[in-house]
């Protein structure tokens, strides 16, 4: 805490960490010995710059960029760029540090970094983003590339977005190099499925996590919160796999639409086409559906939440909720979405709860299968990329279960997650030395 001030979301992502970590550094003092925890902490690169830009009104703008290169023991960074104004050094250090086990937790060989900016993309014109993309690439591009550092999308940060950043390097570096982004559109370099990836992801955890105690999504009812790209494609999959979502959510507030389930389509079409609002659609979709402005979305009643939002919107009040309402399952598609409190108070009421860096790994696991087609200068279909991502959450499942298990925890999907992301870097990191 004395060595990065002011740091709070960093620090909850690190203590989160390590207190599960307490039983394997008593099996395995090496770990320790090598001074892997603190090299954990402290990320090999972070970068900090200026992102100057015109507005429409001929006004100069500036935002401040970051990357933060984590770790690379397993491969090149690997992570987001999000476009938020809560932004800050300790918000991008929280998600690089969870990337790093997230990452591992995969199998596949990327190591774990984040960035991006403080920008408010809300409001502004195609051309203002254009603008701020390119400014914020010709900085960030003397530090990235295809073996080195890979970003991506996260908040703020979409296919659009993607499109101008690899148009920018494209042009600073006379390079046609496919590799150095994923969520590139698919006429240019990008995958199937990587949109859908970890929408579809956590629906294939919660599939995983069902079918392990003898049930299926037929006929629950799932809350999902946010209506950005996870939580869309979480809507989707849930509803064909028989779930029906009765609510989902933006920073404005809530919709419930109870009836048939949130109409997809519709929400597709405010959200993606003319970058709306729920308040929007709950007004195009007439009762019974409606809009609630303030309160909170974890008290509609649900058998699942899937929180793909953002960080700390699920408290001990919400987890109350939840627990009160009957709620069986709590599966994070966002980045550390719960507090420390929901998730004990979660836990000792025998919530199933699926940390992020698990339930949400799809998404990078579609990027690095993204990598590997840019490398092979290949490309696979739907149905084959789809089914990698599902076998890949079911790996990740039977991981988290079985380390669980290992350590005298069954059933902790906190601890498995933690302690199998962990040995996995660590022991790259020992293998490579003291570097
Ligand atoms: P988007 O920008 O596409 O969507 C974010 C959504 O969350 C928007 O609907 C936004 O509403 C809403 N939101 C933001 N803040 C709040 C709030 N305080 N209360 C309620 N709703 C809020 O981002 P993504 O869907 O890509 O990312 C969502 C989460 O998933 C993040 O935590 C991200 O780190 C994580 N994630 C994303 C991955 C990806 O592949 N995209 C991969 C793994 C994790 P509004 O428009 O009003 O701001």
């Amino acid at each position: 805490v004395a060595r990065n001030p002011g740091e709070v979301e960093f620090h909850q992502a690190v203590r989160e960490v390590f207190d599960s970590l307490g039983a394997v550094l008593v099996k395995h003092p090496h770990y320790a010995d090598a001074g892997i925890i603190e090299r954990l902490c402290e990320p090999e690169r972070q970068i900090i710059f200026r992102v100057p830009w015109v507005d429409d009104t001929g006004a100069v703008r500036i935002n401040r960029g970051f990357r933060v290169e984590f770790n690379s023991a397993l491969g090149p960074y690997k992570g987001g760029l999000r476009f938020h104004p809560s932004v800050y050094l300790g918000v991008i250090k929280f998600l690089g540090f969870e990337q790093i086990f997230k990452n591992a937790l995969t199998g596949l060989p990327i190591g774990g970094g984040k960035g991006g900016s403080d920008f408010d993309p809300k409001g502004r014109s195609d051309g203002e983003i254009m603008r701020f993309c390119q400014s914020f690439m010709t900085e960030l591009y003397r530090h990235i590339g295809e073996h080195t550092d890979v970003p991506a999308g996260d908040i703020g940060v979409g296919g659009r977005e993607i499109g101008y950043l690899f148009g920018q390097y494209k042009r600073i570096t006379n390079r046609y190099e496919s590799g150095v982004l994923t969520g590139k559109g698919l006429s240019w370099g990008g995958s199937q499925v990587r949109t859908e990836a970890t929408g579809y992801g956590v629906v294939f955890f919660v599939r995983e996590m069902l079918n392990a105690r003898g049930q299926d999504l037929d006929g629950k009812r799932v809350v999902v919160s946010g209506s950005g790209n996870v939580a869309l494609y979480a809507i989707e999959k849930v509803h064909q796999l028989g779930g029906r979502v009765v609510a989902c959510s933006d920073s404005g507030g809530y919709v419930v639409d109870d009836d048939d389930g949130i109409n997809l389509e519709l929400l597709k079409e405010i959200k993606g086409v003319h970058r709306g609002r729920v308040s929007d659609y709950a007004e195009k979709r007439g009762a019974p559906a409606y809009f609630v402005s303030s309160g909170s979305i974890w008290d509609v009643p649900t058998d699942i939440a899937i929180p793909c939002a953002t960080q700390n919107e699920l408290d001990s009040d919400d987890a109350a909720s939840l627990i009160a309402n009957g709620c069986t399952i709590v599966a994070e598609g966002a980045n550390m979405p719960s507090t420390p409190e929901a998730i004990k108070a979660l836990s000792s009421s025998g919530v199933l709860f699926a940390p992020g860096k698990a339930a949400n790994a799809g998404g990078v696991a579609t990027s690095a299968l993204e990598m590997q087609q840019n490398a092979s200068r290949d490309s696979w279909s739907f149905e084959h990329t789809e089914l990698r991502l599902a076998q890949i959450m079911r790996g990740i499942h039977e991981n988290c279960l079985s380390t669980a298990d290992e350590y005298g925890a069954p059933g902790d999907y906190v601890l498995g997650a933690n302690i199998a992301g962990f040995t996995h870097v660590a022991d790259a990191m020992l293998a490579l030395g003291v570097i």
